[in-house]
C-alpha cells in the first residue's frame, strides 16, 4: 500500500472513494441527461423567472442551431461576455455543443484587456450584454471578430413586478445604441426565436478536445489562457459531486453568485448544478442586501462563495432580519478563509462552511476540507479523489517530507492541457503531469494541506521570510477589522517592510498605534506591520479576492513619484 493510500484510508470520509469513474462524454451530455431525468425541475431561477431543465435544453438547442446557422464550426472560439444570467448558461452550453471553444470574458474588462483577450484567442464571435457593447464596438476592428451577438438582461425577465435590482443593468443597456442588422451585429433574442429547437449532434469526439480558454494571471502583465478540455471539466464536476456525497441528484438548490466567467463559479455552480440537476438561483452581481433577500425568498441549500462574499453578508447591518437557515453547505474558495468568518457564518446560517482550494489551471478545485467529517482550521483540506499533491523544494524540485514548507504541486484529471499558444510558459509549470501552483504550503502528517502564501507574495524583511497571510489572519481577528491586506514595500534598511491596508467595520475608530500594540502581542516583531493605511475599501477581483498586487503597484508608483 502506498503512503497516499494509507493516508486516504485513515483520513477520508468512507463515502468518498479514492478513485472515480468519469463518463466518456463531452460536458454537454450532463445537460442532456438532467433534462431527460428531471425535465420539469427548475434549472434556473433568475429574478423570479423560472426555467425548467426541459426548457433550458430547448433554448440551448436553439442557440446551438443559431451558432451553426451563423457558420460557427468545431474549434472556433466563441467569447461569452456575460454576468450570471440564463444567457450565460445557454450560450456556453450551445457553443460547446457545436464543438466550439468558449472564451470566458469578464464583462468588467476595460478595452485594453478585452482587446488582448480577443486578439490572443482569435475569437470570431462574441455574445455580450447590451451595456458592454460600446467596449466591444471600440476594439472590434483591431480583432478578428466577425459576429457580435447582443443580449439584454431583460431578455429572460418575466413581467416587471419581479424586477429586483438589475434595474441599473437594464437602464444602462437601454441607453446603448446598437446597430442591429448591419450583418455583423445580431440580436440574440430574435435569432434564437428563429432557430430550431432540434437536437444538434455534437462533433466532439475526444475528451481531450479543448472546451474552454480560461484567462488568468492578468493582474500584472498580459493574461494567458489555460486550455481546459472536456475531460478536465467533466472530471472536476464528478470529483465535486463525490466530495458532496450527501447531495442527491435533483434535490439541491444552489446560489449562483460567484461569476460563471470565473472558473470557480463555472465549475462549482453552473456545471455542477447541470450535472446534479440542481436548481441555480442566479444573481448578476454581488449586492449584499439582494443576496440576503434572495436567500430568504428562494431558500437555496448550497452556497459556493469566496471569503469576501461571506464577509460582506456578515457585516450587513440588517443581517438578523433574514432567514439563512436553508443553507446546508458552503464551499469557500479562491482566497484564504479567515477562521472568524467561517465560525460566524456557520452560526448565522446553521450550515457548514468549508474551505477548498484550486486554480484556473486545474479547472479549478484540487483540495477541500471534508464537509461532514474532520476538517482542520486554516487548512485547505485533503486532495480530491484521483488528485495527487506534493510539496517540493522550489529551488531543487525535490519532494519534501510532511511539515516542511515548499511549493505545492498537483496532478490529476482536472489539470489543464497547457497554456494556449504559450509553449514556454506551459513547460515552466507542467512537467510529467505535475502542475506547479506557485503557492507555498505544507502538508501535515495526516495529509491535510495548508497554504502559506503565493510564491511571489512572500515578503523578505531583514532576511526573514514573512507570509502576508499570517499577518492578515491576525488582523482579521481584531474585532474592529472588516478587511485586511498585507504587502511588502521597499525599505532602505530591511530590503522590504510590512505594510497593512485595513478597512474598519462601520462605526469603528482604531488608529495606527492601537493596531501596532495589538499586533506586537500576536506576532514576532519582524512580522509586525511598520506601516498602516486605513481605507474605505480594498481592490478586489470579481470573485472578491483582494488584489494585493494592485496595492503593491500603487505603492511602487507612489515611490517612483516621491
Ligand atoms: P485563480 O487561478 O484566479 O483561481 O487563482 C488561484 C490562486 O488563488 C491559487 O494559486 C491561490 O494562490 C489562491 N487560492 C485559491 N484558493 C485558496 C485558498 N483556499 N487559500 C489561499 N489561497 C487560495
Amino acid at each position: 500500500m502506498t503512503e497516499k493510500e494509507k493516508i486516504w484510508l485513515r483520513q477520508y470520509p468512507k463515502a468518498v472513494p479514492a478513485n472515480l469513474d468519469y463518463p466518456d462524454k463531452p460536458l454537454t451530455d450532463f445537460l442532456a441527461r438532467s433534462a431527460a431525468d428531471f425535465p420539469d425541475k427548475e434549472a434556473i431561477i433568475f429574478m423570479g423567472k423560472r426555467i425548467t431543465f426541459r426548457e433550458l435544453l430547448e433554448e440551448v438547442c436553439r442557440c446551438a442551431n443559431m451558432f451553426k446557422d451563423l457558420g460557427i464550426k468545431q474549434g472556433d472560439r466563441v467569447s461569452v461576455m456575460l454576468p450570471n444570467c440564463p444567457q450565460a448558461v445557454i450560450a456556453y452550453y450551445a457553443a460547446l455543443w457545436v464543438g466550439a471553444i468558449v472564451v470566458q470574458t469578464n464583462p468588467m474588462y476595460v478595452e485594453r484587456e478585452l482587446e488582448h483577450q480577443l486578439v490572443d484567442s482569435k475569437a470570431e464571435t462574441i455574445v455580450c450584454l447590451d451595456m458592454v457593447y460600446p467596449k466591444v464596438a471600440k476594439v472590434k476592428d483591431r480583432t478578428q471578430l466577425k459576429r457580435v451577438i447582443v443580449t439584454s438582461i431583460k431578455d429572460y425577465l418575466p413581467f416587471p413586478k419581479n424586477w429586483l435590482y438589475p434595474l441599473k443593468l437594464m437602464k444602462d443597456g437601454i441607453k446603448v445604441q446598437i446597430p442591429y442588422d448591419t450583418g455583423e451585429v445580431h440580436r440574440f433574442s430574435s435569432l434564437l426565436k428563429k432557430a430550431l429547437p432540434t437536437p444538434v449532434d455534437s462533433p466532439v469526439k475526444s475528451m481531450d478536445d479543448v472546451a474552454l480558454l480560461q484567462y488568468t494571471g492578468g493582474t500584472t502583465g498580459l493574461a494567458k489562457a489555460a486550455m481546459l478540455t472536456h475531460r478536465n471539466l467533466v472530471a472536476n464536476v464528478v470529483q465535486c459531486s463525490a466530495w458532496m456525497y450527501k447531495s442527491e441528484r435533483g434535490q439541491e438548490k444552489m446560489l449562483g453568485i460567484v461569476p460563471f466567467f470565473h472558473v470557480y463559479g463555472m465549475t462549482t455552480v453552473m456545471n455542477y448544478a447541470i450535472y446534479q440537476a440542481a436548481t441555480m438561483v442566479l444573481l448578476p452581481r454581488f449586492e449584499p442586501e439582494d443576496v440576503l433577500k434572495t436567500i430568504s425568498r428562494e431558500r437555496p441549500t448550497l452556497f459556493p462563495g469566496a471569503p469576501t462574499i461571506y464577509i460582506g453578508l456578515l457585516n450587513h447591518p440588517n443581517l438578523e432580519r433574514y432567514d439563512l437557515s436553508s443553507i446546508k453547505t458552503c464551499l469557500s474558495g479562491s482566497a484564504p478563509l479567515p477562521l472568524m468568518v467561517q465560525e460566524k457564518f456557520e452560526q448565522v446560517s446553521g450550515g457548514r462552511l468549508v474551505e477548498g482550494y484550486g486554480l484556473t489551471e486545474s479547472s479549478p478545485v484540487t483540495h477541500a476540507n471534508p464537509i461532514w467529517e474532520r476538517r482542520k482550521n486554516g487548512s485547505i483540506g485533503l486532495p480530491w479523489p484521483d488528485t495527487d499533491c506534493r510539496i517540493v523544494d522550489p529551488a531543487t524540485g525535490e519532494e519534501l517530507p510532511p511539515g516542511e514548507v515548499g511549493e505545492i504541486q498537483v496532478r490529476g484529471p482536472q489539470v489543464m492541457k497547457g497554456y494556449w499558444n504559450r509553449e514556454e510558459e506551459t513547460a515552466q509549470v507542467l512537467r510529467d503531469g505535475w502542475l506547479s501552483t506557485g503557492d507555498i504550503g505544507t502538508m501535515d502528517d495526516e495529509g491535510y494541506f495548508y497554504i502559506m502564501d503565493r510564491k511571489k507574495d512572500m515578503i523578505i524583511a531583514s532576511g526573514y521570510n514573512i507570509y502576508p497571510r499570517e499577518v492578515e489572519e491576525v488582523l482579521y481577528q481584531h474585532p474592529a477589522v472588516k478587511e485586511a491586506a498585507v504587502i511588502g514595500v521597499p525599505d532602505p534598511y530591511r530590503g522590504e517592510t510590512v505594510k497593512a491596508f485595513i478597512v474598519l467595520k462601520q462605526g469603528e475608530e482604531v488608529g495606527e498605534a492601537d493596531m501596532n500594540t495589538y499586533c506586537r502581542e500576536k506576532l514576532a516583531s519582524y512580522k509586525v506591520p511598520r506601516l498602516y493605511e486605513f481605507r474605505e475599501e480594498l481592490p478586489k477581483t470579481t470573485v472578491g479576492k483582494i488584489l494585493r498586487r494592485v496595492l503593491a503597484d500603487e505603492e511602487r508608483k507612489k515611490a517612483a513619484h516621491s
